[in-house]
């Protein structure tokens, strides 16, 4: 639980997508933000995707058949959903539209597909950065470090980069993910900003009405 004071101002909740290709550090810098800012949560994100051993259901993602994803999507429970590298991936609408009127932040890692239509839902609410990585040839290296994925995977994820890496101009923000721990230092002074917006702070109005209220001594 945060401390409040007098000048913690009731704000609505940042929407922070973070996309890049696979490989350019993106899970990394996520990890980042949701081991050390305070009051991120991370959408969990239902997908059609085999699970790889390393994730847990329910906490990566919310592993469903194509059947159960086809019925989320058609009773409009998803916020957005795309096609990634051959599954279907989505974002549930419900936990993000609580998340942001309490005044939590959230943190999206989808495609640009899924980032154009929450753009489109929520516009004043999503903050969009894209993460770049310094070259292809790094963005290799780091895909075949992964070791979870088979090598026909990394070929489709490699070939695909190129395509996303085109949609950069669609972002509020660009982040070049050469050095981790200043890219997170960059995504994290995007994150202090924006919860400083004027837009996001409903409970600003009272807050100077109160302050002008007062009379000095
Ligand atoms: P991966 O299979 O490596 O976990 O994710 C593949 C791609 O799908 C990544 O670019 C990731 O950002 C994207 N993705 C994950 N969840 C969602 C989602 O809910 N919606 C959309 N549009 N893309 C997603």
């Amino acid at each position: 639980m945060e401390s409040s004071s007098i000048t913690d101002i009731r704000r609505t909740g940042v929407m922070l997508v973070l996309s890049s290709p696979s490989g350019a550090g993106k899970s990394s810098i996520a990890r980042s933000l949701l081991d050390n800012v305070q009051g991120f949560e991370l959408s969990i994100s239902v997908t059609t995707r085999q699970r790889r051993p390393s994730e847990i259901a329910g906490m990566h993602y919310h592993f469903k058949t194509i059947r159960e994803f086809e019925i989320l999507r058609e009773s409009g429970e998803l916020l957005e959903w795309a096609e990634v590298h051959g599954n279907f991936y989505g974002t549930l609408r419900k936990p993000v539209e609580e998340a942001i009127v309490a005044g939590r932040d959230m943190l999206f890692d989808i495609d640009w597909q899924g980032a154009a239509q929450l753009r489109k839902a929520m516009p004043e609410d999503v903050v969009s950065i894209f993460i770049l990585p310094p070259t292809m040839n790094e963005l290799l290296a780091r895909l075949k470090r992964r070791a979870e994925d088979p090598e026909d995977v990394i070929a489709t994820r490699l070939k695909n980069a190129r395509f996303e890496i085109e949609q950069w101009r669609d972002y509020d923000y660009v982040v070049i993910n050469e050095d981790l721990d200043q890219a997170f230092q960059s995504v994290n002074a995007i994150v202090e900003a924006e919860r400083l917006r004027r837009q996001r702070r409903p409970g600003l109005e009272d807050f100077v009405a109160r302050l002008l209220s007062e009379t000095p001594e």
